[in-house]
């Protein structure tokens, strides 16, 4: 289920404001306490908490509607629970933590629900956060006017397509002085056909995409040209790397303007990062904004028209697994900054909501394999090219994404990447996970003949993969090997 969260601000009015800010700092007010306890007794059963919590708030708070208390401290629970695992994964430092903003949560019965989804445009919303009964079972009505905007439209014509559904729940949110309704939409995901395989590889610079097309079934491929079936090979640019180096260099920059000001009596300075100077100049320099909409742009990029996407299994912390093969401080930071589970998480996203699956193959070898000759690839003074040990150069993240390709089909996984090259034990453990169905078999059949006349075109050039113009088409990425046409031989 894909899930998608839109934002629509709330026309308020000066004594609804007022409101709404006293009903957001007593549901803040619970969270934050039930956290603490949560945390500090290692309490997160939400019912348990709720048990412990629940009567003391009504009592409290007695004209906040009863459905909020139940949510607040729902909310708490979920808080403290992530907070936990951070802190067992070492990764906080504080004893709790701090909850400085909370979104509130209206279930079903606590706004109209029904009556909006049973509207053709709805442009109102009725929120009960106060409750006028004594048991907090009757309560008011506010209705609020909506300020929809193009892309609400968007999803709410989905709904009424019967393509998406509106999530139950409501949460209303405010950002510095202005108030959102955040619906959450659940999009059914599409059932197509795949008319591509499409590997990827993330790089510090560049996101490696080997695609091969499925438009032709594999007996008309036998009569074409060979060319016209090899895998069209080429490099997204992100610069990601680029980025966070130019960024370090302005925020180091910025700490330097700043120093003198924060001078101690001693003559050492306050470390100015944690200033409030200091966030608000690195806040307007829009790093993250920027990073996300590249990652947008690769997941779109990838996701264009329906395929089997294939890419590698990245472990829970990708950058610390590429840090220990790297050294120097400049570089290790480039590659902390490198969104890499950002960007899957962008494509295995749209992936799902345009039809196409996602599939991991492990990332064992991918790089060290000939994706030609299954023979192990030797470094050379670039880091980017590898050396065959039949003499040709290989770009290493060409040889990732093939080899990736090659991991999908069951005859290469023996061959490809479970060769013996230092007569290792195979290790079948690795191949184990969710393992090769997802593929429907006639694609992997034709993966596997692409990919062999692949590797039988290459013996008369072998040092095709090696030429930079071939694979990088002046900014195309449709152009395939820049090539004619196939003609019937
Ligand atoms: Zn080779």
């Amino acid at each position: 289920m894909v899930r998608r969260a839109v934002a629509v601000e709330l026309e308020v009015t000066r004594e609804l404001n007022k409101l709404l800010y006293s009903v957001e700092s007593a549901y803040l007010g619970i969270v934050r306490e039930v956290v603490e306890y949560a945390v500090t007794n290692n309490v997160t059963n939400p019912t348990q908490l709720h048990r412990l919590f629940y009567s003391k708030y009504r009592q409290e708070y007695p004209s906040l509607n009863s459905q909020l208390v139940i949510q607040a401290i729902r909310q708490a629970s979920e808080i403290a629970k992530s907070f936990i695992e951070k802190k067992r994964r070492g990764l906080v430092s504080k004893p709790y933590p701090e909850v400085r903003s909370v979104s509130i949560r209206f279930t079903e019965i606590a706004w109209n629900y029904r009556q909006f989804t049973g509207s053709i445009a709805p442009v109102r919303i009725a929120i009960s956060p106060i409750s006028t009964g004594k048991r907090g079972r009757a309560s008011k009505k506010l209705e609020i006017w909506l300020k929809p905007h193009r892309r609400f439209w968007q999803y709410w014509w989905k709904v009424l397509t019967g393509e998406a559904e509106l999530a139950s729940t409501l949460i209303v949110k405010r950002r510095l002085n202005r108030w959102y309704a955040v619906f959450i939409f659940e999009l059914k995901p599409r059932e197509e056909k795949p008319q591509s395989v499409v590997a990827f590889d993330i790089n510090e610079n560049t996101v490696a995409v080997g695609k091969i097309d499925i438009k032709t079934t594999v007996s008309k491929v036998t009569d074409w040209n060979r060319q016209y079936v090899t895998p069209e090979l080429y490099m997204i640019r992100t610069d990601f790397g680029k980025l966070a180096r130019r960024y370090g260099a302005i925020r180091n920059k910025i700490i330097d303007r700043l120093k003198p000001g924060f001078v101690l009596p001693n003559g050492n300075y306050v470390n100015v990062t944690n200033t409030r100077e200091y966030r608000k100049c690195v806040k307007r320099l829009r790093e993250g904004i920027r990073k996300v909409s590249r990652v947008r742009q690769v997941a779109n990029e990838l996701t264009k028209t329906p395929a089997v996407i294939i890419t590698e299994e990245l472990g829970d912390n990708p950058q610390e697994s590429m840090i220990n093969e790297i050294k120097g401080n400049e570089t290790r930071h480039r590659i902390k900054q490198t969104p890499f589970k950002a960007v899957e998480k962008a494509v295995e996203d749209k992936a799902l909501e345009r039809g196409s699956k996602l599939f991991h193959v492990s990332a064992y070898r991918n790089s060290r394999v000939c994706p030609m000759h299954f023979v192990k690839l030797e470094r050379t003074d670039d880091w980017h090219m590898l050396q065959c040990s039949l003499g040709h150069y290989v770009h290493r993240d060409y040889a990732s994404i093939l080899n990736m390709a090659w991991k999908t089909t069951l005859e290469a996984w023996t061959k490809g990447v479970w060769w013996d090259l230092k007569r290792e034990k195979m290790n079948w453990k690795v191949r184990e996970g969710d393992s090769n169905p997802i593929i429907p078999y006639s694609i992997v059949q034709y993966l596997w003949y692409v990919l062999m006349i692949f590797t039988a075109s290459f013996e008369q050039s072998p040092a095709m993969l090696a030429r930079g113009a071939p694979m990088n088409p002046a900014g195309g990425a449709n152009e395939g090997w820049g090539r004619a046409p196939p003609t019937p031989s």
